[in-house]
């Protein structure tokens, strides 16, 4: 992010341009929405800026800019579409103390106007730091069609009932208020006319000054495999309600982007079994948490059933006299096993998929390496990095073919996804040899769907 969104304080300011043509022109509409004081330079305005000047609601002076023009503005628009005046204009309100931008010159300006969805007072700005200025206006078009034209007006009257709204304790109780005006009862009110929705925030306070407090809660959150689209809708909403979320970190950057700006975000640092934060510490945070009334979401990697400590925490929970739910989410077997197009099942191949950790693997009997070792069996390694020699050991001992197809997903779902392809016989070495950093998954007696047709294809030559 090479320029910083903010929303800069300009009622009762100065804001000058010096320009009187078409960019001008462009650039006064938006200004001119503004509470600040507009002055233009210009020794030949276009009629428009003249009989806005007429009306009163902009200074116009018919001149070149001089030094000393711009001082205490809090902005300045270079726009003469003219390099050289511009260069010179723009010098002149940088020394006079004004924030300085010129128009289509990014290089040179210290801020740029985005587009703008106005709602006033919601504004959505929109930039794109000059890299597509199209796709700033397709996401303007697509947020003028979505935000009803009075959001505005309710935000507005809502504004003005703050104080009112102050008789609600402060957090949740006051949240929920604001979001059932803004998504029920001010949608509904407005519609049969603006004074309809005074009255209509009246009754909500009562209604909501009525309610009890929401106990504090735990949520055992599924985050999928990375790609956010794969979180569910359940998942989305309690990230967006959360007053706290605890998360593995395993979890991916785009995927805590999603949670409530203000929710407080604790990184319990579990990745795999790896160095953490122990497990009655996080058990400990979560019951403290919710004691205090907060809704907790607890944001476990895939889905918080599979190979999670999930009980160990539901027992913390439960014995702490606190309420949960449980969010599944998508695994990371289903997301590695959808980028190699193939499936955990298959008529005539296996009925039955196995999922195993290669960290603990001395739980592991051996007759179950013997039913592994049998063709056609399927299982979905998790954390089997480590233990990659391990298991293709037990399985050769067992009699396990040593051409059975071996398939590592790394980062299954995420931008940085790698697929390798090897057989039992090489798993080792060719796990080693490829310096896996991310989270991955070892499908045993799956190759992808193109390498296994690959292969057939050569059989079949071979036999032919
Ligand atoms: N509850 C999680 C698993 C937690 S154990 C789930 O259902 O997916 C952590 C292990 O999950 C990692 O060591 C890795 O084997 C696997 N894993 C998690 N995310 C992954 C991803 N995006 N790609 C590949 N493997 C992943």
């Amino acid at each position: 992010m090479n320029h910083f969104p903010i929303f800069v304080a300009v009622e009762g300011r100065r804001i000058v341009l010096s320009g009187g043509g078409d960019a001008a022109l462009a650039k006064l509409r938006l200004i001119l929405k503004t509470t600040a004081h507009v002055t233009v330079f210009a020794p030949t305005p276009a009629p428009e800026i003249e009989a806005w000047a007429v009306e009163g609601i902009l200074r116009l002076v018919r001149r070149p800019m001089q030094p000393g023009d711009a001082l205490c503005a809090a902005l300045f628009y270079a726009a003469d579409e003219n390099e050289n005046e511009d260069a010179r204009t723009s010098a002149i309100a940088r020394a006079d103390g004004a924030l300085v931008n010129i128009v289509d010159n990014l290089q040179d300006s210290q801020f740029i106007t985005p587009a703008i969805v106005d709602r006033d007072p919601v504004t959505v700005a929109i930039g794109t730091e000059g890299a597509a200025p199209v796709l700033a206006r397709a996401i303007k078009a697509d947020l003028e069609a979505k935000l009803p034209a009075t959001l505005g007006t309710l935000a507005r009257i809502g504004k003005s009932f703050r104080k009112a709204a102050d008789a609600l304790p402060f957090g949740r109780p006051r949240r929920d208020f604001w979001a059932d005006y803004y998504f029920n009862a001010g949608p509904a009110a407005i519609s049969s006319g603006e004074e309809a929705v005074g009255p209509a925030l009246d009754s909500l306070l009562v209604d909501h000054l009525s309610r009890k407090e929401r106990p504090g809660h735990v949520a055992f959150v599924g985050a999928g495999p990375g790609d956010p689209e794969l979180l569910t809708l359940k998942a989305r909403k309690l990230l967006d309600e959360a007053d706290v979320v605890i998360h593995d970190r395993l979890i991916a950057a785009p995927i805590l982007e999603l949670v409530r700006r203000e929710a407080t975000l604790l990184d319990a640092g579990k990745e795999g079994f790896g160095p953490s934060m122990s497990q009655s510490d996080i058990n400990a945070l979560m019951v403290e948490h919710a004691a205090r009334g907060a809704q907790v979401v607890r944001l476990k990697s895939g889905d918080p059933t599979v190979f999670g400590r999930l009980d160990e925490e539901i027992d913390a929970v439960g014995e702490a006299g606190i309420g949960y739910t449980i969010v599944p989410g998508i695994t990371a077997a289903s997301a590695a096993v959808a980028s190699i197009g193939q499936s955990l099942t298959k008529r005539e191949r296996n009925s039955s998929v196995r999922f195993l950790t290669g960290h603990d693997m001395k739980g592991f009997a051996d007759h179950d390496w013997a039913a592994l070792a049998r063709p056609g069996e399927v299982a979905a390694i998790y954390m089997g990095k480590k233990s990659a020699r391990f298991i293709q050991g037990r399985l050769i001992m067992h009699g396990a073919d040593r051409a059975t197809p071996v398939t590592i997903v790394e980062n299954a779902s995420r931008p940085d996804q790698r697929i390798l392809t090897t057989t039992l016989a090489h798993l080792a070495e060719d796990i080693a040899a490829a310096q896996l950093s991310g989270p991955a998954l070892t499908f045993y007696g799956l190759a992808p769907r193109a390498a296994e047709a690959a292969m057939n294809e050569t059989i079949k030559q071979e036999l032919a």
